[in-house]
């Protein structure tokens, strides 16, 4: 098993693309990290977040918009063999981006980004009332870098001589 870092921007938004959660890290007035579950959207480089308008993390954006979302997909519990702890290793991709929040304000782009996040999670078309969208905290967060890795992927020889192993099988 070994642990590759993906550069490749199409591989990072597939992996992106599998999650329906992401880990939002923000950090407040006295220093602390305050990490928060969320649903997202994304699209070209930028991630789209909504919230409430008000609350604690609304209140250390104000003063900090500096932020970092997490994703992580395909976590699978692996292992050499089952009496040996060492042997166990959690198969994971995961990417991080770090950017900053600009929050949306313009009705338009706040229900374009409200299709964006809706399209994380459901193919249809929605409407969105004048109210509700201005009741809604929209988060743009455009990409400024972006990190990947992979763990637990096979080696390369492992993957050679799986496929020799398949080509064999399949004669
Ligand atoms: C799967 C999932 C998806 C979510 N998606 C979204 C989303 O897309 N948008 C959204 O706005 N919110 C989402 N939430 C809720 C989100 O995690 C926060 O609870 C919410 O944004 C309010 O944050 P706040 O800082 O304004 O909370 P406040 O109500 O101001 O926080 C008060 C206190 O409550 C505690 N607290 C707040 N949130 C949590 C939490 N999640 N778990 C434990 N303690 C907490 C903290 O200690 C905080 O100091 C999601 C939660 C889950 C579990």
């Amino acid at each position: 098993m070994q642990t590759i870092n993906h550069t490749d921007i199409e591989v990072i938004e597939g992996i992106i693309r599998k999650c329906d959660l992401c880990f939002v890290g923000v950090v407040d007035q006295n220093n602390m990290p305050y990490v928060l579950p969320m649903n997202f959207g994304y699209q070209d480089k930028v991630i789209y977040l909504h919230s409430a308008p008000e609350g604690r993390v609304i209140d250390i954006l104000n003063n900090n918009n500096n932020i970092c979302v997490t994703f992580s997909a395909d976590n699978e519990l692996v292992f050499q063999h089952p009496e040996v702890a060492c042997s166990y290793r959690m198969k994971s991709k995961s990417v991080i981006a770090m950017g900053k929040v600009e929050f949306v304000e313009d009705m338009d782009a706040k229900r374009d980004a409200l299709n964006i996040l809706m399209g994380t999670y459901i193919e249809k078309e929605f409407k969105y009332s004048d109210p509700a969208v201005r009741n809604v905290k929209i988060w743009k967060i455009p990409v400024d870098s972006i990190s990947c890795k992979e763990f637990g992927a096979p080696h390369d020889e492992y993957k050679i001589k799986r496929s020799n192993d398949e080509l064999r099988n399949n004669k």
